[in-house]
Parts: structure tokens; sequence; C-alpha cells
């Protein structure tokens, strides 16, 4: 990862990229954190889907979806800072509060891993990768159309992109 002084993103001072056992790069706690505290507030491009799928395989797994047809990230690799290193978990311990922001949804301890359910932001079929989280409640495979889960939906209750939230609503 290359240090920038101008950053996309703004990051959690305490958070810090470290090596995961399974997927490469992630990102970890410092000190120990409360609930619903402020770990990143993303910045970056609004990406229309169609000039998402143009982009290289390694920058599509920088974005996350804002609505049903639009992305969010970076779109070259000097942009690329901590916060796109989050990883997947099926127990996670992050969602997002708005668009942009992802705050913690329990109190996390130093050296821990944090994560996000891709399903809080992610309702296309571009989302489709074996999970290897091995929690307790591992979907083994994570979908564009998990938000649906009603068991996913009362989980992320208020941690889901406000599209999706409103997609709940209407249903
Ligand atoms: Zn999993």
């Amino acid at each position: 990862m290359q240090k920038e002084l101008r950053m996309l993103s703004w990051v959690n001072p305490f958070l810090e990229v470290g090596k995961t056992k399974k997927y490469g790069n992630g990102v970890f706690a410092k000190k120990n954190l409360k609930k619903d505290e402020v770990l990143t507030v993303f910045g970056g491009y609004v990406i229309p889907i169609d000039e998402f799928k143009k982009l290289s395989v390694e920058m599509q797994e920088y974005a996350y979806q804002i609505s049903e047809n639009l992305l969010f990230g970076p779109v070259s690799e000097n942009e690329v800072c901590i916060s796109e290193y989050f990883n997947h978990s099926c127990n996670p311990n992050a969602g997002f509060r708005d668009q942009l922001t992802l705050v913690s949804m329990k109190d996390i301890n130093v050296g821990e891993e944090i994560t996000f359910d891709y399903a809080v932001c992610m309702t296309s079929d571009i989302l489709d990768l074996k999970c290897l989280c091995e929690s307790d409640d591992c979907r083994k495979y994570i979908k564009g159309n998990d938000w649906k889960k009603t068991e996913l939906q009362k989980k992320y209750n208020g941690y889901f992109q406000p599209y999706i939230r409103e997609m709940i609503d209407k249903k």
C-alpha cells in the first residue's frame, strides 16, 4: 500500500492494515473500540455499474454499492488506502450508518479484524464469492440477493446501505 499525503477516505486512527490468514490484507483494531464508533468515512468516485465492469479485477474489489446501479470507490491503484481492505465476514463487527460511513456494530477488542457482511451494501449479482470466514453462521457462498434473507435483515437492522433499507421497507 502506498502512503499518500492526501487520501480519499478518512480512517479512524486506531485502525491499521495487517495480514489475515485467508484473505490477504485486512483491517485490524489497534485499541478497544466501542459500539457505534465511526471507523471510516469512505471517499471515492460514484461509478455506474457498466463502468465498474471495465475496471481491473483488483480495482473492482475495492468498490461497494451505494444504489441499485451505482458503486463507490477508488478507480486507480494510487488512490487505494486502508479503507479498501475491509473483508467480508458472516459474523461481522461493522456496518453502514449511511452511504459513506462505516461504524462498529459492537464493542471491538484490540487486535480484532474489522469486517462487515457484504450483504449490507451489495445487491448486484457481481457479488458472488466463496466465503472462508468459518463463523458458526457462515453462508459459504455470498451472493447479491443475500439481503433478502429475513434473518440478515434482522441481524443488520440499522446497518444496511440506505438504498437497501428502502427496498426492505417497501417489501
Ligand atoms: Zn462466511
